[in-house]
């Protein structure tokens, strides 16, 4: 597989290489050089969830890996479903929450826990990320007592929710959290240091395992088959797929997944108040504003680092003009629409309320609309509990993790203190 870093073009690089170093120079993200159309896509759907998605990542990633490596990593690291539930006449919600840590980064967090360890062949490695709520505890349980790996992670101190924090802070061994006094935009810029300074990628083997991480993309292009194998066949032709969107890592996956041939009629990628995106594709200026906090936490984002890939997706012409749309939901509106949703007997949370009503926002009478519920809600309880008036059950995970002290240290937002506590602790 050959990859282009889209800042600086004359960078190509192969998937190992790419996984590896995670960003390119110029602090490019990497993208195929080409994507080629699968050929029976029928077929295909006929198969299992890990079989095919063994043929898909074997057709993305070409002949690097050998096919029964990359079978065995599929087996290992898709150990959960991902159901398609019918939710009204035309609408199915495609449920991706039912991995180890309950929300849908667990499908690239397991795939990319498995390049690294794989690429690393028994070197040393620090995985050193960044989250602003899922991604963490996904990162986290894909490494937990892993040989070799260290993992640490820094996230910002009462900006998550309770479950999304105790998810990876109360694991231990080797997974080493940080509460960090300052904005999640303070914790990618210690992240970003670490990267440029070269005494920490040495002594730690330092590896890039954030949302930009080519493996974590390739994994998630998947579950868009899947939900397609799930579909009846006679509505396959005319579907909708509307997905919620911070970092545009998961919808820049779905138009992976339509670019090799899965007939995805329309994408809709939604954001909360944080709508640089659709501001963006309305006026034509590039204008990011500070983030605010949302309930729809993992989406406050205001710089997706995911952009300049689909940008790049839908500037080559491969979809037709009004095949992918983004809109923003109010905070209000997620509110309503999550009590909109529970009328109709199914419980979303508020990234899941989002995709649902980017369905509404450029839905067609006549199509077949899956929305994405990217968490459990038990993972929002708090903000689900209030905004719907009714209890939860907890799904067991969470109550064992919510009884389990937090082991993470409390550090300031500044870089030169926080290397010196990680060396001491791991170089
Ligand atoms: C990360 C996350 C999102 C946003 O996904 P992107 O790939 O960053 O667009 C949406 N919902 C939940 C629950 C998440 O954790």
């Amino acid at each position: 597989m050959n990859l282009v870093n889209l800042m600086d073009p004359e960078q190509q690089v192969s998937f190992t290489e790419a996984v590896k170093v995670g960003l390119g120079r110029k602090q490019g993200v990497f993208f195929p050089a080409e994507l080629h159309k699968l050929s029976d896509i029928e077929a295909l759907l006929a198969l299992p969830f890990t079989q095919r998605s063994g043929k898909i990542l074997q057709h993305l990633i070409g002949d690097e890996l050998p096919e029964d490596t990359i079978n065995d990593m599929v087996m290992r690291a898709f150990n959960f479903p991902a159901p398609l539930v019918q939710v009204e006449e035309n609408k199915y919600c495609l449920e991706l929450f039912h991995g180890p840590t309950l929300a849908f980064k667990d499908f690239g967090g397991r795939f990319m826990s498995e390049c690294i360890s794989l690429f690393s062949q028994g070197e040393r490695v620090t995985i050193l990320t960044a989250t602003s709520g899922d991604t963490g505890a996904a990162v986290a349980h894909a490494f937990y007592e892993k040989e070799n790996v260290d993992v640490v992670i820094l996230y910002p101190k009462g900006k998550i929710s309770l479950a999304q924090q105790k998810l990876f802070t109360t694991l231990g061994k080797n997974i080493h959290c940080y509460a960090v006094e300052g904005s999640f935009d303070d914790c990618q810029a210690i992240v970003k240091q670490a990267f440029l300074d070269e005494e920490v990628k040495e002594k730690l083997g330092l590896n890039s395992a954030n949302s930009i991480n080519i493996s974590r993309l390739l994994a998630q292009v998947c579950y868009y088959f899947e939900a397609f194998a799930q579909v009846p066949q006679d509505k396959r032709n005319n579907v909708h797929i509307s997905v919620p969107s911070g970092n545009f890592g998961n919808v820049c996956a779905a138009m992976i997944a339509a670019a090799i041939g899965l007939p995805v009629k329309k994408l809709s990628a939604t954001t909360n108040q944080n709508d640089t995106v659709p501001r963006y594709l309305k006026s034509g200026n590039w204008d990011p504003n500070a983030t605010l906090e949302s309930l729809s936490n993992a989406m406050d984002v205001s710089k997706p680092n995911n952009w300049p890939r689909v940008e790049s997706m839908i500037k080559n012409g491969i979809f037709d003009k009004d095949y992918f749309y983004s809109s923003s939901v109010s905070e209000a509106r997620t509110r309503e629409v999550m009590q909109q949703i529970n009328s109709t007997g199914y419980v979303a949370e508020p990234h899941t309320a989002i995709a649902y009503e980017g369905l509404a926002i450029n839905s067609k009478a006549d199509e077949t609309g899956i929305f994405l519920a990217t968490a459990h809600p038990a993972k929002f309880k708090e903000s689900v509990e209030t905004v719907l008036q009714q209890q939860l059950d907890m799904p067991k995970v969470l109550s064992d993790a919510l009884a389990k002290p937090c082991l993470a240290e409390t550090v300031d937002a500044n870089y030169a203190e926080l290397k010196q506590r990680i060396f001491d602790k791991l170089a």
